[in-house]
């Protein structure tokens, strides 16, 4: 890893913004209103033109056009973070995650109060 005061390399900013949007999607509403809906489309769409990775975010691009965000409620959120954020992390080689986990890993901590 870089020392802290570099920018960011593709691992770093990978890691900053996956946690910013497993966290953002473990405290998405159960039931979001139409405002909240589209507010999370809009930064899920914003993405693939903004994202300072091209080829993450032209790849990112493709998978959200073949599996549409699903905004409706907190699970379902987090669930297809988790699904694409796997897709990731098949095309780099890495192991799937449990999607299972994703709220012990992104809201809960680990039953063992470790993370308390
Ligand atoms: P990361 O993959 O960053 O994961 C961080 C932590 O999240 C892990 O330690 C684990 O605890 C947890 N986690 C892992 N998988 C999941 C999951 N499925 N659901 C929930 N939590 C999980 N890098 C490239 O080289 N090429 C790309 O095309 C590319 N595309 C990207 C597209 C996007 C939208 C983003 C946000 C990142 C992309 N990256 C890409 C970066 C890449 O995904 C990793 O962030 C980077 O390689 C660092 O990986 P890491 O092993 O430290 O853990």
């Amino acid at each position: 890893a870089l020392p802290p005061h570099c920018p960011p390399d593709v691992e770093a900013l990978g890691r900053a913004t996956w946690s910013f949007l497993h966290t953002t999607a473990a405290y998405y509403p159960t039931r979001p209103t139409p405002h909240q809906r589209a507010n999370m489309l809009n930064l899920i769409h914003a993405l693939p033109a903004l994202y300072p990775c091209s080829n993450c975010a032209e790849d990112f691009g493709d998978k959200i056009k073949e599996n549409p965000p699903d905004v409706s409620s907190r699970e379902r959120l987090s669930r297809w973070f988790c699904e694409r954020h796997n897709e990731v992390n098949e095309k780099l080689g890495k192991e799937t995650f449990d999607c299972a986990k994703v709220d012990e890993r992104w809201k809960d901590g680990p039953p063992d109060g470790s993370c308390d």
